[in-house]
This record gives C-alpha cells, structure tokens and sequence, in this order.
C-alpha cells in the first residue's frame, strides 16, 4: 500500500504525511465517517527532532513517544510549537509514571489497574487530571500487555472512580500479520467493546498501524499511531 522509502529528506517525510492524511481521508469516506473524526498520530521512536519538525511542517499535531527517556530530550530539542502536542503510547513502567504525568496530553497504554491506581496517584500529587486509554490485549496474546476483554468492563468501572483520571477510551494493538486485513475483526471487536460500556465520554479509538490504518479508520478508529509510513523503516 505505501512505498516506505527513506524518507531521510524533509520533502520525503512531508509526501508521506500527505499520503498518509490522504488515505485516511479516503477511508473514512469510504465508511461514511467525517474525516476530521480521525486524527493522525506520528510515532516518532528513533526518529530525530529535526525529522519530527519536518512532519510538524507538514501538517502532523500529534507525536507519540514510547520510550520516557528518548522523549524528554526529543520534546525539549524539538521546542514548543504552537498547536501540537505529545502522547505516550509505549509500554510503561510505575517508576517512570511521575515523569510522564502531566507532561504528556494523553497516555494510550494503561494496561493495568495497577499502572491506573499509581498515574491517579501520582497526577493528584501533582494536581493534574491525567488524560489515558485502556490498553486492551484484543488479540488475547500471552506475550503482551493490556486487559483482555473480558475484563475491560470491570477494568473500566474501577477507573472510572479514580478522581484524576480521566478515561476517554480504548487502545489495541492487534496481533502482528503481514495482511492489513487480518486486524479487521479485532478493530471491530474493540470498538464493539467500547460501544458495550456504559460510559459517556469512552469515544477514543487508537487502533491503526502503518501496515493496516485504513483498514483501522473504515473500522471507527479515532487516532491512528503511524510511524514508518511517514519517517520510513527504522534502524536498529
Ligand atoms: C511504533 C509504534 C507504532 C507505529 O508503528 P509503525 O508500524 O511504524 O507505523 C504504533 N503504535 C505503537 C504502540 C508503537 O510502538
């Protein structure tokens, strides 16, 4: 679906991010959805501030960083920018939540009731509500991090009572397939879950990788996490 070139040069990431906004807008027309409903996230690991720039330049709003101690000096090299703001989307351990607290607009892999219990914690001491998403493991995959899914509703409820938290949906990352098609039915099923909770304001979907967001966005995503279909194929 995308050439993933180099994509080394500004005008090489800035095609991308255009395809990419692109296929996303075709998607979500292709699935009666308002294209402005989605909202495109770069993922920036291992890539350079002045790399992240360019896709600012571009058009990009939204950076997501997996790695607490990449991102600080990134965000900091990169500089205040009108408009655009961080979203942790990695794995992350309860040491590193008093960093990412407050300094992040929305964190996407609460993938625990105990990571939960410590954000609350630690975004009270800090006298913030923190903005999250429920992980969940939609592929039930023993090898990876989230609530499954029948456990997400009693998840939700307990989270819901946590003062500073404020929970505004759900994420997944499907099991790994070359087929952008295989991850349908689990989109699907995410969103299914999300519709079966009893909540207002559950309406974030961040589901969609390079390899398969369109199929993620005909699916109801709302935030789609794009790293290598905009800055190329990572080193390392
Ligand atoms: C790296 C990463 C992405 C982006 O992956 P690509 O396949 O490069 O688009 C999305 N979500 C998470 C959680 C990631 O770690």
């Amino acid at each position: 679906m995308h050439s993933v070139a180099d994509a080394q040069s500004p005008d090489a990431v800035a095609r991308n991010v255009q395809t990419v906004l692109d296929n996303i807008r075709q998607a979500a027309l292709r699935a009666g959805r308002r294209p402005e409903s989605v909202r495109l996230i770069a993922a920036t690991k291992t890539v350079s501030p002045d790399r992240v720039r360019s896709a600012i330049e571009a058009g990009v709003r939204i950076l997501g960083e997996n790695r607490l101690q990449e991102a600080l000096p990134k965000i900091t090299a990169v500089g205040d920018c009108e408009g655009v703001a961080w979203h942790f989307i990695g794995r992350l351990q309860r040491r590193k939540v008093k960093a990412v607290v407050g300094r992040f607009q929305m964190i996407h892999s609460v993938d625990s009731l105990d990571l939960a219990v410590e954000i609350n914690r630690r975004a009270a001491e800090a006298g913030l509500v923190q903005a999250v998403l429920m992980e969940v493991n939609v592929g039930e995959e023993a090898t990876k991090g989230g609530v499954v899914p029948t456990a997400v509703a009693e998840a939700v409820a307990t989270i819901k009572d946590l003062p500073n938290l404020s929970l505004q949906g759900l994420m997944a990352v499907p099991p790994l397939s070359t087929d952008p098609e295989a991850a349908r039915p689990y989109f699907r099923r995410l969103r299914e879950l999300a519709l079966s909770l009893p909540y207002e304001g559950m309406k974030e979907l961040s589901m969609g990788m390079s390899q398969d967001y369109a199929v993620a966005v005909e699916e109801g995503a709302t935030m789609v996490r794009v790293g290598t279909a905009i800055f190329g194929a990572r080193r390392g």
